[in-house]
């Protein structure tokens, strides 16, 4: 498998909704990667209910279609058409990146993915799971998340235990009800306490679970919520160390030969500068994988 050379991103501004200040930012970088040429745009379709079928319960899928409360808000967010169909289109991008990646090695969702969700409601700012929606799509293919948000991925470790070609490693700061499962691994991590070492050991220590799944796709959500000025954040990474964790990511996939599908997670700092964030993961993808800019326009 040779990986393309330039990076395929997929983001549609149905991602970011005007009602969503939360989302926002997922314009600011997409604007940004354009700008720098790191990256080519391609809007997805939104996904359909059919795709959804069995992800999440019929009770809560047709709440989450309909704005039936109290379940359509379970997210914590208030429910809304935009916010519905932001979802549904980042869920398309996440299965068009997926194929993508398994083609060509490399793709981004500028999307979030949602690891919150569970299979009866959302909760934690995620109403649809899409990360296990991958296992759930593609039962015939291993997927491998890491998830390296400040928060654990609950939700998917959840889904891990229900689909049996999902594995989850997730690397956090806070916990958020993740312990490690059925097919999931928790390493909490709080690098002012420990140092950064403590975490790359953790980072080393998912990879080798995932390499030994043998996965087909490694979904890697690189959350910029666990950076030291970050609200959220307890993991304490520097802008340098989160670039540093990406790096060891993408070249970690590179020498496994293992395709890569990434998004990023959470941010809570002023919209700019977790774009800028954000678009520092999408550098340090070029940087590990020797992906080719392209002139800006
Ligand atoms: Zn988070």
């Amino acid at each position: 498998m040779t990986p393309s050379r330039e990076l395929r991103v997929f983001y549609s501004t149905a991602y970011s909704p005007p009602s969503q200040p939360s989302l926002q930012r997922l314009e600011l970088a997409a604007r940004l990667l354009e700008r720098r040429g790191l990256g080519r745009l391609q809007a997805p379709q939104a996904i359909g209910r059919a795709a959804l079928h069995g992800l999440h319960s019929e009770a809560y899928l047709q709440a989450f279609f309909d704005g039936v409360e109290p379940l359509a808000s379970s997210q914590g967010l208030p429910w809304s058409p935009a916010l519905r169909d932001a979802s549904l289109a980042m869920l398309g991008g996440q299965l068009e990146g997926a194929q993508h990646a398994l083609h060509s090695g490399i793709a981004m969702n500028l999307a979030r993915g949602f690891h919150h969700a569970v299979h009866a409601r959302g909760s934690g700012f995620c109403a649809l799971n899409g990360l296990a929606l991958l296992a759930h799509a593609m039962p015939e293919r291993r997927i491998a998340v890491l998830d390296c948000d400040e928060h654990g991925g609950n939700g998917t470790e959840e889904f891990a235990a229900r689909l049996d070609n999902l594995y989850a490693v997730s690397v956090f700061g806070t916990r958020f009800g993740c312990y490690g499962g059925t097919r999931s691994w928790a390493f909490p991590v709080r690098v002012r306490e420990q140092g950064f070492g403590s975490y790359l050991q953790a980072l080393r220590q998912g990879i080798e679970i995932i390499a030994g799944s043998r996965p087909d796709l490694l979904v890697y959500q690189a959350g910029v919520d666990c950076h030291g000025d970050d609200p959220k954040n307890q993991a304490g990474l520097s802008t340098r160390e989160l670039f540093q964790r990406d790096l060891f990511v993408f070249k970690a996939a590179g020498l496994l030969q293992l395709p890569v599908l990434f998004l990023v997670g959470g941010g809570y700092q002023r919209a700019r500068r977790v774009a800028q964030l954000n678009l520092n993961t999408i550098v340090a993808a070029h940087t590990a994988l020797g992906l080719s800019r392209r002139s800006a326009g």
